[in-house]
């Protein structure tokens, strides 16, 4: 097989544009560095009145914008979910990890939540407080000064509360809670569970001349196309493309290996082009990678040779080990004293909650069965209905003893009655690291560029299992002080409590974790892998553990210190 090799070195080669990728690719070609930036998926922007698919009505896709070709219904900005063609991962025993791959510039940034919580400075240092799993080797004060140049850049709404473990940060202003949340307030405060306003990176107030301010049309899971809510794409790429005149930008290239030479440093990367599915080698004096945390393990794993043979940077086993997902398990509510709500005023908000209750409890002191914590996501409302709302809205009637089923006048008052009558809450909550919850490839299978796919190893333990009950539990009492009627089953023990599968929440971390020790670790306190001091990972691959918050922000915020590492370090000549 003929390889076709670059003879450009570039400063950096960035393999992926999401949160990690798009961060470094920013920080690295501003301060004057040639970057080239691989990503696997097409060229995207949220602008682009060809893909975009905010603001279209429901009847313009075939089915109502439900799901035919993408999982969270086919207005959701994401190429490729759970599945993506000829692209298979593989499970050991039991197993059932689910791993979301979006293919395509921004990566999952296109349709993420952009719920942006900071860590806080126990979550960097638990196995202080319960002897589980390992401190970070880095504390709160090392990345605050990132996170708070990360709200400056991007932008996030949010409120200042002083809460020891969800610090301040600076805050866009708020927007106000709506109907189904003045409820869902007014049941958590009575059972004693806090409630404050979300932290969304969206923009409510101007930031700068080159992206809108968010005009309320709770779309952001379709990518907005005033760049008002953080998309990679958007925000860090397509600037850093068409501004610095820095980066080489390869889409549609998927990488397969990392190269490296006699000394066992990196030389650049090996990557398939898949419009002629030829295989390419591109030079760099560093390799940066942000595929995310299970495929950058892979791309490591893969990388072996006579000074690697186990795989690059996995020299004492670690790459791939540590996997944790965020646990999550939800329940919905009905609640009569929303039906029949006007119609004629305005409730739009942004793409996302208001407002959401951080974790409230101390394990410890509250004599809790299970480690760490959860916060709770909150949804309702009067949104757009698109396929089905509801789920079939007269099914509702069984709650206020009406009859089921029915066309025309009969449906039509079912959906005016019932619209914004449900309420839902979702918790996301940290799981332990453990080192045998692991991703590693798989003998026997390749994908269709022939690369080695993952085979995933993984199983929730009792810690999990009690959080997801304690969370159903907690459900039910605000929904019952908010006077909502539980819907559907309550999972019992039989089902977890109705804990959902690793990979689930989609906020897999750990694969390639940070620490001082390279026994057990991977890369160190900057990211730089102990094996090859060239190799930085900026994706959610460092993390030594999860918190009871979402992980982007912390992505980010240790992406961009990362790259600042790297500029010194080649400044000194030290790489
Ligand atoms: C529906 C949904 C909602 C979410 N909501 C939230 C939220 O509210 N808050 C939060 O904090 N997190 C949320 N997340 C998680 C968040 O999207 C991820 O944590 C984040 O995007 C991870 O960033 P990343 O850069 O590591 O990976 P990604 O964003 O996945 O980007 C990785 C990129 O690398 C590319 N790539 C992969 N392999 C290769 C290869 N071999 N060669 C070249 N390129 C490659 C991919 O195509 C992709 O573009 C959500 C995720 C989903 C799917
Ligand atoms: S809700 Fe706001 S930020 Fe989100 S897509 Fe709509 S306008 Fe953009």
């Amino acid at each position: 097989m003929q390889i076709k090799k670059s003879s450009t070195v570039y400063d950096a080669i960035i393999v992926g544009s999401g949160a990690g990728g798009g961060m470094a690719t920013k920080i690295l070609s501003e301060a004057g560095l040639k970057v080239a930036l691989i990503e696997a998926g097409p060229f995207f922007d949220p602008k682009d009145p060809v893909t975009q698919t905010q603001m279209k009505w429901p009847w313009e896709s075939p089915r109502r914008g439900a799901s035919v070709t993408r999982a969270f219904g086919d207005y959701d900005m994401s190429y490729g979910d759970w599945k993506v063609d000829g692209e298979p991962y593989t499970q050991k025993g039991d197993t059932n990890f689910l791993w979301w791959r979006s293919r395509m510039l921004g990566g999952r940034t296109n349709h993420w939540g952009r719920i942006s919580l900071r860590f806080g400075p126990t979550d960097f240092k638990h196995k202080d407080v319960d002897g589980l799993g390992d401190n970070w080797p880095i504390s709160y004060e090392d990345v605050k000064p990132y996170y708070d140049r990360l709200d400056k850049m991007v932008g996030v709404f949010g409120s200042n509360e002083k809460r020891y473990n969800d610090p301040d940060g600076f805050f866009l202003p708020a927007p106000k809670p709506r109907l189904h949340e003045l409820y869902y307030i007014k049941g958590a405060k009575k059972v004693g569970v806090d409630v404050i306003p979300s932290r969304l990176s969206i923009l409510t107030k101007k930031l700068n001349n080159e992206r809108g301010v968010c005009f309320y049309c709770s779309q952001c899971n379709r990518s907005c196309n005033a760049y008002a809510d953080f998309s990679s794409s958007s925000v860090f790429v397509i600037p850093a493309v068409n501004g610095t005149g820095q980066v080489d930008l390869y889409v549609d290239s998927m990488v397969r290996t990392v190269t490296t030479n006699d000394e066992g440093k990196a030389t650049g990367v090996s990557y398939i082009n898949k419009k002629d599915r030829k295989e390419y080698q591109l030079k760099g004096k560093t390799v940066v990678l942000g595929a995310s945390a299970c495929s950058t393990a892979r791309i490591l794993l893969n990388s072996k040779s006579k000074q690697h043979p186990n795989g690059l940077g996995n020299s004492t086993d670690n790459v791939g080990r540590y996997l944790h997902d965020s646990t999550g398990a939800g329940r919905a509510y009905f609640v009569p004293a929303l039906m029949n709500r006007k119609t004629d005023y305005n409730e739009d908000g942004v793409g996302g909650m208001h407002v959401y209750s951080p974790w409230w409890l101390d394990a410890k002191k509250d004599k809790l069965d299970f480690p760490r914590g959860y916060h709770i996501e909150v949804w309702g409302g009067m949104g757009m209905p698109s396929y089905g709302f509801g789920f079939d809205v007269s099914s509702l009637n069984k709650y206020i003893g009406g009859a089921i089923g029915g066309y025309g006048d009969k449906l039509r008052k079912d959906v005016k009655q019932f619209f914004g009558a449900v309420v839902g809450m979702a918790g996301r909550g940290e799981s332990i690291a453990l080192r045998d919850n692991y991703c590693e490839i798989d003998p026997d299978v390749v994908d269709q560029f022939g690369i080695p796919v993952l085979r995933f190893n993984y199983k929730w333990s009792d810690n999990e299992r009690n959080q997801a009950k304690h969370m159903i539990d907690t459900f039910d009492e605000i929904g019952q002080a908010m006077g909502g009627i539980p819907m559907g089953e309550r999972a019992g023990k039989d089902k977890d409590w109705g804990l959902l599968n690793p990979g689930q929440i989609i906020h897999e971390v750990g694969t390639t974790r940070m620490g001082n020790d390279p026994k057990n670790s991977v890369t160190n306190k900057y990211s730089q892998l102990h094996d090859a001091d060239n190799v930085f990972v900026v994706d959610a691959g460092v993390f030594t553990s999860q918190a009871d918050k979402n992980c982007t922000w912390t992505i980010m915020a240790l992406a961009m210190r990362t790259s600042d590492y790297i500029i010194d370090q080649l400044k000194k000549q030290n790489i």
